[in-house]
Formats: structure tokens, sequence, C-alpha cells
């Protein structure tokens, strides 16, 4: 299975396409994360994006469109991938259209996460992820179960990114519907483009999601 979550930040896509990398048997592959890596490891790479993160603007499809054309080769992508976070610019999306053009590979869906923007807000401004294994939480929504304590891996610590604050967010979703969201005609014009709810509760999304890709014949492993 060949898959995009599409969507502003805050809409669910690492919540999703975590759930479905299990479900699916693919890899999840979130480019944010992957970029994350690189600022941590003090790379080239990291030293480049971080500024832009930081501001809340879009790192060069350059660097993207290398990254994921190395990454979506690797062993774990034999029975296919989620992508979160990738493409994010109608290039972004033209380079992916080329490479699994060249391998043979066919997008099964798109599937755009639809939330409004109050909502995003305060999703952004409450999600934490687990320091250890990177499960995601929130304040509001899904705090682990025991205070303090990763109800995946046990781990006490836990990491809010510096690019969820509330002066960022607003640059974020200006990039989102500037840069990102004339993806969306792109795919709608492929006849790939399959929109849900996002607004709905986590299970309820992903019921929502795995519908979509029942409909079009791709079934859970
Ligand atoms: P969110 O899930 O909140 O939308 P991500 O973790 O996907 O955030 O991305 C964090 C940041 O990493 C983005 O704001 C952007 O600066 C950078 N980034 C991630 N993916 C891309 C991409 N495909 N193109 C350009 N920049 C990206
Ligand atoms: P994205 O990857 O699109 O930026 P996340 O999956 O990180 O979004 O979700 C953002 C925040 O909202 C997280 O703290 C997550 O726990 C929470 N969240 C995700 N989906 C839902 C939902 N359907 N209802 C309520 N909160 C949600
Ligand atoms: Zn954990």
């Amino acid at each position: 299975m060949e898959l995009i979550l599409l969507g502003p930040p805050g809409a669910g896509k690492g919540t999703q396409s975590k759930l479905l990398e299990t479900r699916y048997g693919v890899a999840q592959i979130s480019t944010g994360d992957m970029l994350r890596a690189e600022v941590k490891a003090g790379s080239p790479i990291g030293l480049e994006a971080k500024t832009v993160m930081d501001a809340g603007g879009l790192v060069s499809d350059d660097i993207l469109v290398r990254m994921i054309g190395e990454r979506i080769h690797r062993p774990d992508c034999a029975k296919g991938f989620i992508l979160d976070g990738f493409p994010r610019t109608v290039p972004q999306a033209e380079a992916l259209d080329r490479m699994l053009h060249d391998t043979a590979v066919d997008l099964d869906a798109v599937i755009e996460l639809k939330v409004d923007e109050a909502v995003l807000v305060e999703r952004i401004s409450g999600r934490f992820t687990c320091g250890k294994c990177g499960t995601g939480y929130h304040d509001k929504f899904k705090l682990p179960k025991k205070a303090g304590i990763c109800d995946a891996c046990g781990g006490t610590e836990f990491i809010r990114r510096p690019d969820d604050k509330a002066e960022t967010v607003h640059a974020r979703l200006e990039a989102y519907n500037v840069q990102t969201a004339p993806i969306l005609p792109y795919y709608k014009a492929q006849g790939r483009l399959y929109a849900v709810d996002g607004m709905a509760e986590m299970n309820e999304v992903e019921a929502q999601i795995e519908a979509v890709l029942r409909k079009i014949g791709v079934p859970p492993v």
C-alpha cells in the first residue's frame, strides 16, 4: 500500500499513520521526524533545516526530495509506505510521481484530514510526545493512562516541540494554506483524493480511513 496522509499541522497525520502502520504492515514515514533527527544529529541538512523549522516555514524541496528518494527504497518499504508530512508543495508531489513512476509503483490514495483552524491550534498547543519511543499524547485529548508514564514504553521523559508554541503555529498554518493546499487539486485531478472528517474522535477517524481503503480494495494485513 502506498498512501499519503495530507492535512494541516495538528490534523492527526502522525497519530493516524502510526495506527495504520501496524494495521497495514507498511512503513510510516514522517519527514518532520526525519528532519528533527537531522537537527539533533547536527548534520549539514539539520543545520540548514533548523532555522526554517523554528520559524514555521518549509525546508527546501531539494532537501526533502533527496531525503524521500532515499527513504522509500529502504527494505522496510517492501510492502509499501504511509507518507506523513510529504509532499508539502506541488514540486514535491511532482517529484514523488516521477520516483514512483520510475519504480513502477502506484499511489493508492491521498487522504485529506479536514480539521477547523481553531481546533488545530488547540491540538498543537496541547501536544507532547514520549522522549524515549515517540508515542504522541495531548494534555486534554490523550493523557498517558498513568500520569507521567508512557503507555507504550514506560518512559518518564516527555518532549514538547519548540515549533508548537503559539507564535510559530500561525506561520505553519499559513505555510500550509499557501504552499501545501495547492496539492489538493493536483491529486483530485488524478482521481486519488479522499477527504475524511479529522474532527472526529481518533478511533472514528481511523475507521473512516479504513473504510476508504476498503472501498478502493486495500485490505489490512
Ligand atoms: P506537523 O505534523 O505539525 O505538520 P511535521 O512534523 O510534519 O509537522 O513538520 C515539522 C516541520 O518540518 C515543518 O513545519 C517544516 O518546517 C518541516 N517539514 C516537514 N516535512 C516537510 C516537507 N515535506 N517539506 C518542507 N518542510 C517540511
Ligand atoms: P499532525 O501529525 O497532523 O501534526 P498529530 O497526530 O501529532 O498531528 O496530532 C496533534 C495533536 O492532537 C496530538 O497531541 C494528538 O494526540 C491530538 N489528536 C490527534 N488526533 C486527534 C483527534 N481525532 N481528536 C483529538 N485529538 C487528536
Ligand atoms: Zn514511550
